[in-house]
């Protein structure tokens, strides 16, 4: 199936609720549906209640179960355009702009489907940095002001990045919210978390909280900047590039984000940053990511904002 890369190509695609069903549905059983009971591959598709049931044992599957759709009073083609903003537009929407775009009743709803998509689009666990990889890490806040030197200002979030250095630019990219600049409790795990260690060699500058990473089996470059913040961006360039781009995205498309719903923010950011060469594809990665994606209860979103 093509995915739309255009609004023309969108209402070609989707012009009706029915094909935003059976899109998800050739989504979630790409190759047919099998029943899960008896395993027949015999079903009929029972369109009033969006359920598939099996020919064999009458077992009923909703093609939501599982999904992030799962439950939810929103049309699957406004579920739709929420994707095509979010895939599309180089920098995401923001929830007002699909509410206003979608004729969405709240700006509740629009918030809560945009962090439910985030909340699927995280990278693979097993899908490793490799290669020469800068790590540091910067606050993510209000003002520029304070790396290190300030560690208790208000507001603020600590984040820490690791980026692929390739000969002409950034490769992958992983960002992950720290409590702390410790290497044991913070920055050792984050590294040792997003690199292969027996592929990749980690370039940090001279902080004392990446010093033990050679200790634990991790190639380490350390490179002593010395007191000129210059020769800081020429040792790890792209790692600074992307913390800037971060920077601006967050306070240009959303003005500010809280420090609980960032790691939802960095997904998406990771997510697009990863597959900017494929922006193509990415309404269909997305719509997977969807459609595999654990259901992520609103009262959970809820009890996580305020602030
Ligand atoms: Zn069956």
């Amino acid at each position: 199936m093509g995915f739309p890369k255009t609004l023309q190509e969108f209402q070609a695609t989707f012009p009706d609720e029915e094909s935003c069903w059976e899109a998800l549905r050739n989504v979630r059983w790409p190759r047919g549906f099998v029943c899960p009971r008896c395993e027949s591959r015999e079903s009929c598709w029972i369109s009033t209640r969006r359920l598939e049931q099996c020919r064999g044992c009458r077992y009923q599957c909703s093609v939501t179960a599982g999904t992030i759709f799962h439950g939810t009073r929103v049309p699957l083609l406004t579920w739709f355009w929420a994707i095509f903003f979010l895939a599309r537009h180089k920098k995401g929407i923001s929830a007002l702009q699909l509410q206003r775009d979608t004729g969405i009743g709240s700006y509740e709803t629009a918030w809560a489907m945009l962090h439910k998509l985030r909340s699927t689009l995280g990278p693979r666990p097993e899908d490793r940095l490799t290669g020469l990889v800068e790590a540091d890490e910067s606050y993510v806040g209000a003002s520029e002001r304070g790396l290190r030197g300030g560690r208790m200002l208000v507001g603020k979030t600590l984040v820490a990045g690791a980026v692929e250095h390739r000969p002409h630019g950034a490769g992958r990219v992983r960002l992950a919210v720290i409590e702390g600049l410790t290497f044991e409790q913070h920055l050792g795990p984050f590294v040792r978390g997003v690199i292969d260690p027996t592929q990749a060699t980690v370039r940090t500058d001279g902080f004392q909280g990446y010093r033990r990473l050679s200790k634990v089996g991790v190639r380490h470059e350390r490179l002593v900047q010395g007191t000129d913040p210059a020769r800081s961006v020429e040792i790890l360039p792209w790692v600074h590039r992307v913390f800037g781009n971060l920077k601006t995205w967050l306070r240009g498309t959303f003005h500010g984000v809280s420090g609980k719903h960032l790691p939802r923010y960095l997904a998406e950011f990771v997510y697009r940053f990863d597959r900017r060469w494929r922006d193509g594809e990415l309404f269909g990665f997305v719509l997977q990511r969807a459609a595999q994606g654990e259901p992520f209860p609103y009262r959970r979103l809820v009890a996580e904002r305020g602030r």
